[in-house]
């Protein structure tokens, strides 16, 4: 029988009255009712005022303060009009949180009244507190204030909270200096970067008319869902979102058959409301239930241009997990909750393009976009081979650790995966061999067409970390809890950086007059001959590949953010995102030291929530255990019974290991490490190895000891009872 909390636990959950959500509207109706909306700005603004607004939006032009005022008048009565008192500046800081400055917008007046207030330059511009956000040593090198103004390109919504109705504006946070202290300033300068390269090259491949080129994104979002009943019972999962301790089930995911059955209808009910959520805040966002594991969801919305959907996507994530709990789960967004049990990742899609070439990664049909599609796609392979390691970094987090290069997921060696088909043409190119067959040959690039690129699904290599998926790539080695900005603007400003070479290249070739395929051709030749090294179409988690790759191809495996985070102080990175004017030196300075001081405290938090559960929560109750086991062992004896003692025995071996192994621990975390890297070192290869045999251990009480007095929620009753 479950110990007591755990049965008062079972009770809570089966007696869970049923949430009810409000009856199902029409779509139209909910569809983005709760945003300021272009159409709504439309509809309320002067004509000159939304074609200025609509201009900064398109261009990225700054608005001007008598649009500003015009702007934020209506936006206020569409807000007021809607019931909300507050407004908010939404700013997204180093930690992959969401952040807001919350104002009322009433403001007093000298005679004792009060009028609701808010002006251009409240819109425009908030000066939050931002002394409590990291900030990797900027503010206090500089100056202690930072400011948030509005992303105009990101539209303001409406957030119902029991406490009422905020206006949220989305908006950057920076330095009094000017120093991007946020995701969204870099991802907004990426897209910059991106289009400046872009425009470049699409005119050197003769286009005139080029619209601003910008970057796109869908993000998949996986996720776990645990009763808040059993999480109450679990410290680990309610400070780390991970648990720390717990036996594998009996019936693990390997029977697979968890999501043939139907979906328990609690866990419907929280999906149209989290669903009717969204709609209501123009997220086009639909739920799945298809994951691998046992209460694994995900959720996935469709592409918006990359700064709206990294706001969304931080929205979701919010949603969710307020959702969750109003339903009486827990949210887990945590790459690795469960150790043995799939891991949930947040799968990137990107590509780029514009209103006047369209997608800029999708071949396209004649051979001029064929043409255009190989050198961007080239593009993209240059810069992950020039930049792998930095992708790694852009996703290195003590969390996402847990499930990167394990063997579930990607690993964390960074290769291209293309498809066989187009892996073919760049090898051809890379090869020279233009003559072929009429399904693959390229007679002459730029006068044939490619073959229809096979997009099915089956295609698809899941064992790689970025995979070309037939007119988008996949980021797929991102981690569930990690803010899609940061992705986004390493792979943004690599590959504008990538196009920034192509396009001086091609120039060099035109000029010297060779005619305008020849020119591409011999680009994506070089490039293919000195890159091509990380396109790979094989099994991403064969041990033959983790050979290969170092030992051969020269690509790097930086296997935890201890390797991978210090690449953001390689010469080369500094170089890059100067040069493309994402980030200065001290900027991405900051973003290491911000970077590697959570993933330190990440881990030393955890490393004393062991020693905690362990002292205080396994230990005594399997002491108790022994004591009971041994005074029933003496009373056989008493009785002439033959006693088997080999249970007490591996008991009594466990508690002494686990007690040691604690005191390893605490001297462990009591070490001094001098610098952040030998830190980062210590916690990597110090704290984890030894958080993980007390974890060995404890795991084995668990299945000794009398079922009736183990404390903790066990992972059979959080994975499979909601
Ligand atoms: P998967 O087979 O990987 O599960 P899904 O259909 O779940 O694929 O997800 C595909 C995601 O890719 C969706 O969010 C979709 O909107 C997005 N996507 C499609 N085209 C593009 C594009 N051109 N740029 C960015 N994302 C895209
Ligand atoms: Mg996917």
């Amino acid at each position: 029988m479950p110990s007591q909390p755990r049965l008062q636990a079972f009770e809570q959950i089966l007696s869970r009255p049923p949430i009810g959500v409000e009856a199902p509207a029409a779509l139209e109706d909910l569809w983005a009712r709760d945003v300021f909306s272009l159409a709504k700005m439309k509809s309320a603004l002067p004509k000159a005022v939304f074609r200025s607004i609509q201009r900064s939006i398109r261009e990225g032009t700054k608005l001007d303060t008598t649009v500003a005022d015009v702007v934020a008048q209506a936006m206020k009565e569409w807000a007021i009009s809607r019931g909300a008192l507050y407004y908010a500046h939404v700013f997204y800081p180093l930690t992959n949180l969401t952040a807001e400055k919350h104002d009322g917008f009433i403001a007093p007046q000298g005679d004792g009244t009060a009028i609701a207030e808010f002006t251009g330059k409240l819109l425009v511009q908030g000066e939050p507190d931002g002394s409590s956000f990291p900030n990797g040593g900027i503010r206090s090198t500089f100056e202690a204030r930072g400011y948030t103004a509005w992303d105009v390109t990101s539209p303001a919504w409406l957030m119902e909270t029991p406490n009422g109705v905020t206006l949220c504006i989305p908006t950057v946070f920076v330095s009094w200096t000017g120093e991007a202290l946020d995701k969204k300033s870099p991802l907004l300068r990426s897209n910059a970067a991106l289009n400046r390269q872009a425009q470049r090259l699409l005119r050197l491949l003769g286009e005139v008319e080029i619209a601003p080129v910008n970057s796109s994104c869908g993000a998949e979002q996986e996720y776990f869902l645990v009763d808040s009943a059993f999480t109450a019972l679990r410290p680990d999962l309610q400070l780390a979102g991970r648990t720390l301790f717990g036996a594998p089930p009996a019936k693990g995911q390997q029977f697979d058959d968890h999501y043939f059955g139907a979906i328990p209808e609690r866990v419907q009910v929280f999906m149209q409301d989290v669903e009717r959520q969204l709609y209501k805040l123009g997220i086009p966002a639909k739920t799945r239930h298809n994951e691998v594991a046992p209460g694994q969801f995900e959720i996935a919305p469709f592409h918006e241009a990359a700064n709206v959907a990294t706001d969304h996507q931080q929205l979701i994530m919010t949603v969710l997990k307020t959702t969750a709990k109003r339903h009486g789960f827990t949210c887990l967004l945590h790459e690795k909750p469960f150790a043995g049990v799939n891991g949930s990742g947040k799968h990137v899609n990107w590509s780029i393009g514009n209103a006047t070439q369209g997608n800029l990664l999708d071949p396209g049909g004649t051979p001029h976009e064929n043409l255009q599609f190989l050198l961007f796609c080239g593009a993209v392979i240059r810069g992950v081979h020039r930049f792998g390691p930095l992708m790694r970094a852009a996703i290195a987090t003590a969390s996402n650790d847990h499930r990167l290069g394990a063997n579930e997921a990607p690993p964390a060696i960074i290769s291209v995966y293309l498809g066989s088909q187009l892996e073919d043409v760049f090898e051809q190119i890379r090869s020279g061999r233009l003559e072929g067959s009429a399904q693959t040959a390229l007679m002459s690039l730029g006068v044939d067409t490619l073959p229809e690129l096979n997009k099915d699904p089956g295609d698809r290599n899941r064992t790689s970390p970025f995979a070309f998926t037939g007119n988008r790539f996949e980021f797929r080695a991102v981690g569930s809890s990690q803010s899609v900005a940061g992705p986004l603007v390493v792979l943004n400003t690599i590959l504008a950086d990538s196009i920034g070479w192509m396009a001086d290249q091609l120039e060099e070739e035109l000029g010297r007059g060779i005619p305008l395929e020849e020119a591409a051709f011999a680009v994506l030749k070089r490039t293919m001959e000195a890159h091509g090294a990380v396109v790979f179409g094989g099994d991403g988690y064969s041990q033959e590949w983790h050979r290969l790759a170092v030992e051969e191809r020269g690509l790097e495996n930086l296997r935890t953010s201890a390797d991978a985070l210090p690449v953001l102080q390689r010469p080369e990175v500094r170089e890059l995102f100067e040069r493309q004017g994402v980030l200065s030196a001290v900027e991405l300075e900051s973003r290491f030291e911000v970077y590697a001081e959570q993933y330190i405290l990440a881990i030393e938090v955890e490393a004393r929530l062991v020693l905690r559960m362990a002292r205080t929560q396994i230990y005594p109750v399997a002491m108790a255990y022994l004591d009971r086991l041994s005074q029933s062992l003496r009373n056989q004896e008493a009785l002439g019974m033959t006693a088997d003692r080999s249970v007490a025995a591996q008991l009594a071996g466990l508690c002494q290991a686990l007690l040691r192994d604690c005191l390893a621990l605490e001297e462990a975390l009591q070490h001094h490490s001098e610098g952040v890297e030998n830190h980062l070192r210590h916690c990597a290869d110090g704290l984890l190895p030894r958080m993980g045999t007390i974890r060995q251990s404890a795991d084995a009480l668990e299945l000794l000891i009398d079922d009736s007095s183990w404390p903790l929620p066990t992972y059979q009753e959080m994975l499979f009872m909601r």
